[in-house]
Parts: C-alpha cells; sequence; structure tokens
C-alpha cells in the first residue's frame, strides 16, 4: 500500500491547568493508505509544536516536515517501518522536536501495517505470547495526606492492586510531610497492594536527599521510588545508586530518544527503565529500549499518561516480555484518558490483557475526538501549511 495521507489533529479539553496532567490535551495522528485502511498514533508532547513538525517548511536538507518524509511511501513490512523510521529523523535532523513529534506516525505506522497483514503488533515485532500485566492505576497526589488517604482507598474500593501516586506536593515541604503523604497512601491501598511514589523530579540534581527520602519512605515498602531527580540528573542518578538506596529507582520517561534512555540505563543505573512510546520515536524505539533493558537484567515499564490507544501502543511493545509485570494504567478522571480510544478494561482476575486483533486493537472514538477538536489554521505569506483535516 501507499500512504497517501498524515494528518494530525490537536485535541483539547475546555480548562487546561497547571497541574501535571498529561490527559488535558492531546495530538492524534491518522494515517491513510491508497487501500482505504487507516492507522492512528498519539503523542505526549505539546500539540502546536508538534504539528509544526509535520508541516513546516523546508530550510535545508536537514528540516524537511514528517509529511513530507511519509506521503507516497510504500508500507507493506515491517523493514519498511524501520526504513521509514530512519529516513523521517534523517530528514529532520536538525528539528529538536523530531523523534518526539515522530512517535505519533511511528504508532500509527505500525497500526496500519497490523491491520494490512491481519497481525496485532505484538506479533510483529517478535515472537512469543502476549502476558497480562498487573496495571497500576496512575493518579497525582492529593494537596494533603488525609485527601491522598482517601484517593488511595477509593482506587481501592475500584479493585486496584497497584497504584502509583507522583507530583503535587511530594518534594514541596519537608520530609515529615514528605513521609505522610507515602504514608498514608499504604494506609488507603492496605499492605497488600503494590504501591509506586512519584517525586515529580523534586530533588533536581540532589542525591542525599533522594537517598533521604527513599530511607524514610523504605518502611511503607515502595516497589519504586521514581524520578526522584531531574531527567537529565545521569550523574545524580549513579551517585543515588552508589549510596544503595533501600528502594528500587526508576525513571527515564523524559527520554526523547534512544540515546537519552541508554544514558539513564548504563550511567544512571536505574533499576525499573520507563518509557514513554508517545516521546521517544515511538514503538520502533521503545521496542529497542525493551531489547536493552533485558539484555541489562533491568525492569521495563512504560509511562503512559494519555488514552487507551497509548496504553496500547505501550502494551504491545513488552506485552511478550513476561518478566516486564507492570503497567502505567492512567486514572485521572479525564475524557481524553478515559473515552478517546476502545478501553484495555482489567479482567475479573483485575490484569489486563492485550486485545490481538489485528493492529494495536483499540479504536479512536470519533465522536470523542470531534467533541474535543480544536480547528488550527496556519498560514504564511498566503499560503496554508496546515488545516485541520476532516475528522
Ligand atoms: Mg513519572
Amino acid at each position: 500500500m501507499i500512504i497517501t495521507a498524515v494528518d494530525p489533529f490537536y485535541l483539547k479539553l475546555p480548562v487546561v491547568t497547571d497541574a501535571a496532567d498529561g490527559t488535558q490535551d492531546t495530538v492524534l495522528i491518522r494515517i491513510r493508505a491508497d487501500n482505504g485502511m487507516e492507522g492512528w498514533g498519539e503523542c505526549d508532547a505539546s500539540p502546536l509544536v508538534t504539528i509544526a513538525t509535520y508541516c513546516c517548511p523546508m530550510s535545508h536538507g536537514n528540516i524537511i516536515n514528517l509529511r513530507e518524509s511519509l506521503v507516497g511511501e510504500t508500507l507493506e513490512t515491517v523493514e519498511d517501518i524501520e526504513r521509514l523510521h530512519k529516513k523521517a529523523l534523517r530528514n529532520g535532523l536538525d528539528i529538536q522536536q523530531i523523534h518526539h513529534a515522530y512517535s505519533g506516525a511511528d504508532i500509527a505506522l505500525w497500526d496500519l501495517l497490523g491491520k494490512h497483514l491481519g497481525q496485532p503488533v505484538c506479533r510483529l515485532l517478535g515472537e512469543g505470547e502476549a502476558h497480562p500485566k498487573i496495571p497500576y492505576a496512575s493518579v497525582l497526589f492529593e494537596e494533603t495526606p488525609e485527601a491522598t488517604r482517601e484517593r488511595a482507598e477509593f482506587l481501592k474500593s475500584q479493585g486496584y492492586r497497584a497504584a502509583k501516586f507522583g507530583w503535587g506536593p511530594m518534594g514541596r515541604y519537608d520530609e515529615a510531610c514528605d513521609v505522610a503523604l507515602v504514608r498514608e497512601v499504604r494506609r488507603g491501598l492496605g499492605e497488600d497492594a503494590h504501591l509506586m511514589v512519584d517525586a515529580g523530579v523534586a530533588w533536581g540534581h540532589d542525591a542525599e536527599t533522594a537517598y533521604a527520602r527513599a530511607v524514610a519512605f523504605a518502611p511503607y515498602h515502595p516497589t519504586w521510588l521514581e524520578e526522584p531527580l531531574l531527567p537529565d540528573a545521569v550523574e545524580a542518578y549513579a551517585a543515588l545508586q552508589r549510596m544503595k538506596p533501600p528502594v528500587p529507582i526508576a525513571g527515564g520517561e523524559g527520554s526523547g530518544r534512544l540515546r537519552d534512555a541508554a544514558d539513564v540505563i548504563q550511567n544512571g543505573g536505574l533499576d525499573f527503565v520507563q518509557i514513554d512510546v508517545g516521546r521517544i520515536g515511538g514503538i520502533t524505539t521503545a521496542y529497542a529500549v525493551r531489547q536493552m533493558a533485558e539484555r541489562q537484567g533491568i525492569q521495563y515499564v512504560n509511562h503512559t499518561f494519555k488514552s487507551h490507544l497509548s496504553v496500547a501502543a505501550s502494551l504491545h511493545v513488552f506485552a511478550t516480555a513476561e518478566a516486564f509485570r507492570f503497567l502505567e494504567y492512567p486514572a485521572e478522571d479525564s475524557p481524553l484518558a478515559h473515552d478517546l480510544a476502545t478501553r484495555l478494561e482489567r479482567d475479573a482476575d483485575g490484569l489486563v490483557r492485550l486485545n490481538e486483533a489485528p493492529g494495536l486493537g483499540v479504536d479512536v472514538n470519533l465522536d470523542c475526538a470531534r467533541e474535543y477538536l480544536q480547528p488550527l489554521h496556519i498560514e504564511m505569506a498566503g499560503e496554508t501549511l496546515y488545516e485541520t483535516p476532516e475528522l
């Protein structure tokens, strides 16, 4: 088949706040082929910056937009996806957002190819059966420990056996407050649940404070302490690991390219590497990180704070790796998380399994997409560079 259209769409809730909640807006990518088929992807990125990467005028041979790189190309095999990945990133060598923005196109290409070949994406990626994962409800800390405990109790009542709380007041005040937040999550979830703590880069480059918090949180036995430090504080991550913290350290969601993930794995010494398929360059790059994690003997886990289109794309990357048990499962109350795509619901046993239908196995809910679609027109000197396509 021949790629005939590459269309980004800007979706947004009516009100966007400064909460660290990535479900307030999104950018969807639709790729169409000459046989009438289409695939869908989603980026965890600024929608407007991303759309610019799909339509910006050529500056020179290293700044060529993503539409230009893909439209008219042939897509028949996995090798074509790898070839197009290389071509698009080479054409956009000097566009610093290129890996991030290409993520949505790469996911859409895998979806499209899977539908074309009648295969689920995980099967195209490699051998082995898909294994169920433990979904951990991923939410933000409430403003007080008490409200946080109530949120944890609610998640427990919803049947979650694992939950992650992050950002919000964590790291804003003092150690006593930070510990109270974690203690109340444990109280709310119960002793048997998996509890993850996302510090939301609270301690910057300060490995000593990160270590002190890991020690203080250890009595509540978190599965991991996530992003105690900034994404590029690789030396500080290494210093933290040299102190042998009593809680495993997770990070890597900020990786915008394969090299970033390699850096934080090999030089930062992470125990869990968390990869966002909608940031790092799509399924193709995320799968390379999964393989790197397998070689290093560390845990791979997805970072996903978007719709179930992104949850599905993330799960295809590591579904066939039985050792990687946890699935980040967005649980914030946003229609762009809940309703934008077919949901991967939890089974009676509380686990999440892939739908092994062709492609990603989920459908975009067009009514939801249309409700939050932001009409956009980008024009230069009378020439239209981008006009929101029909949805
Ligand atoms: Mg995080």
